[in-house]
């Protein structure tokens, strides 16, 4: 069992008193919203946090609202659940639903926010460990180490954002199309199972793009995403796709 360390409870009434009881305590509060996050990371001794302020007493944090002139306001409070069912939030953001509603699973959704999915902290394979593991490993960059096992050599921690809120909105606004339906449009076409194939990795583009940390380098990221882009603007046949995939993975 992991246990988790000492620390004091706040609970805000309101949110002038959660925010002034941030600036007094300074960098040793967190704020806590569905804890999927936090609580496993303050147990794999990955914080060192002496106050957490919760914000579930704070329920106008969780409102969903429609702008009048179109958009919305989505209260950070707002679980994944809620938001990826809210009929307002699929017909006006339907990537960013679709996101939400695939992050992690059931239980977490229903825990998780938005506020707290946008503020996830990395999953980098090296550091979202226990602090056993972390020190059998000889720790890393992040947090008491000296050595990054993402880049060997590098004197900086590469963590990228590992919240499927924060990349799927970089989907809707403008990077690789969603399309839906895209199963039963391709369905038929000439080189089928291909297409469709590309198209899971091209949706998933951005996403992968944020997690290629545990992947490969940037610069090979960027080659793959560019190849992507090139097979979708059909200036590369698949097949030189793939040719270019093999090089870029050292085939
Ligand atoms: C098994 C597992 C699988 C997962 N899979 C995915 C996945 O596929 N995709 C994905 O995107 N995520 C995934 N996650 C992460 C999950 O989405 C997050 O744990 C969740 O969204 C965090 O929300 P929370 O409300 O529980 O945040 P908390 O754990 O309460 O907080 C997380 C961080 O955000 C800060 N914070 C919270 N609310 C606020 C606020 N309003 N203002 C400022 N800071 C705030 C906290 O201080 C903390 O630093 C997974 C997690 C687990 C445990
Ligand atoms: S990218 Fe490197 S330094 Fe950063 S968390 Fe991962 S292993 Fe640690």
């Amino acid at each position: 069992m992991l246990p988790l360390p000492r620390f004091d409870v706040v609970l805000p009434r309101t949110l002038a008193e959660a925010l002034d009881t941030l600036a007094a305590r300074g960098p040793g509060a967190r704020l806590l919203a569905g804890g999927t996050d936090l609580v496993p990371n303050l147990k794999h001794g990955l914080l060192d946090v002496d106050t957490l302020v919760l914000l579930k007493p704070l329920r106008a944090l969780d409102a969903v609202v429609a702008g009048a002139e179109g958009g919305m306001r989505l209260g950070a409070l707002a679980t994944l659940s809620r938001l990826a069912a809210d009929p307002t939030v699929r017909r006006t953001y339907p990537a960013l639903a679709l996101a939400l509603g695939q992050i992690a699973g059931p239980q977490l959704r229903n825990m998780g926010t938005l506020g707290g999915n946008l503020c996830l902290d990395t999953r980098c394979t090296y550091y979202n460990q226990t602090e056993h593991w972390r020190q059998a490993l000889g720790y890393c960059l992040k947090r008491t180490g000296t050595v990054c096992h993402v880049v060997p050599g590098g004197t900086r921690c590469v963590a990228a954002v590992s919240s499927d809120a924060e990349s799927k909105e970089w989907v809707a606004s403008g990077g690789i199309p969603i399309v839906n339906g895209s199963d039963s449009l391709l369905t038929g076409s000439k080189d089928e199972d291909w297409l469709k194939f590309q198209y899971g990795v091209a949706s998933n583009a951005k996403v992968f793009a944020q997690s290629w940390d545990q992947a490969m380098s940037p610069t090979a990221a960027e080659v793959l995403l560019d190849n992507i882009s090139k097979l979708f603007q059909l200036s590369v046949t698949p097949q030189q796709f793939a040719t270019n995939l093999n090089q870029v993975i050292g085939k």
